[in-house]
């Protein structure tokens, strides 16, 4: 998932949570520098890697058709849960079969002993009859446990859907992320680095001069819907996504409790948005003949 922009090999821990190259680590030599080693002396914190990459996750899932991806990914997902989980009928037959073979199996320890003339054992006895107990419990159950109806099954995948629908899994990573990178919640980040893995394919990780944090460009996924996107729709929802964590940050502390206030702050975001797109459209040319857009790739 991480890879070196100088020599195209893998990045690892290496100290404490830090990632380096693991050729120039190495000090392997490297074909497609000439037999040289890696120069890409630049290292990043898996701290500061997940804050960049979370932090352009917001503005991708402005993209139309993400929660719909997402959902259709959970619901199947769930449904091979549900298709995988053996049922209790199943289960229930299984252990009565592994009960059954044990028992013939003391009946004919006790028939042995009892052909070579051997006093009989009262642990092979009490083994057999907890082993007829048990059995016993399971047959009761098993006469108990119906046999699952295929329209419980239907209802249960529709439940699914229903549940994982792409405005609840909207709602559910939106506030993932707000957890994430506001409160910088730990456990809400582990919940949403699989969904992060999902988009993302490749980290490259590339020089910069000095002391710069080093140069990070995904590419997966992500990076197609955000290189689909317009620069200047591409600020404007990063603002409209900074906005959203600010107001519920504010909700969150209780500064923002009346229907007036809830108001006065959408007119300030909204005010704020008309201020700011004039300055963009500058900006989107000189980002468009700077950098621009790769294909298939975009610099955090
Ligand atoms: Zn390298």
């Amino acid at each position: 998932m991480l890879q070196c922009a100088e020599c195209g090999g893998p990045y690892a821990i290496s100290g404490k949570d830090r990632y380096s190259c693991t050729n120039r680590k190495k000090r392997l030599p490297i074909d497609e520098l000439g037999g040289a080693c890696c120069g890409n002396s630049k290292t990043i914190t898996r701290h500061e890697l997940e804050e960049r990459v979370l932090n352009c996750l917001p503005v991708a899932f402005y993209s139309l058709d993400i929660f719909d991806r997402i959902s259709e990914k959970m619901v199947a997902h769930e449904t091979n849960k549900l298709k995988s989980a053996p049922s209790r009928r199943d289960e229930l037959g299984e252990e009565l079969a592994t009960i059954k073979s044990k028992q013939a199996s003391l009946m004919q320890q006790i028939q042995d002993r009892h052909a070579e003339g051997r006093p009989r054992l009262a642990i092979l006895d009490d083994q057999l009859d907890e082993l007829e107990v048990t059995r016993e419990k399971l047959v009761k159950e098993l006469a108990g446990t119906a046999e699952e109806p295929v329209e419980d099954f239907q209802a249960k995948i529709a439940k699914l859907k229903a549940q994982f629908n792409p405005a609840n899994t909207e709602l559910a990573i939106r506030e993932l992320i707000f957890l994430a990178r506001n409160n910088a919640d730990e456990q809400a980040k582990r919940r949403l680095m699989p969904i992060v893995r999902d988009l993302i394919q490749t980290v490259v990780i590339g020089k910069t001069p000095g002391h710069q944090p080093a140069a990070l460009q995904v590419h997966g996924d992500i990076a197609n819907i955000m290189a689909s996107m317009d620069v200047m729709d591409i600020l404007q929802q990063q603002f409209v996504a900074a906005a959203q964590n600010d107001f519920m940050a504010r909700i969150a502390s209780g500064e923002i409790d009346t229907e007036q206030k809830r108001k006065k702050l959408l007119e300030a975001y909204a005010e704020e948005l008309l201020r700011k797109s004039p300055e963009w459209e500058n900006l989107q040319v000189s980002v468009v003949a700077g950098a621009g857009f790769e294909p298939a790739a975009f610099r955090l």
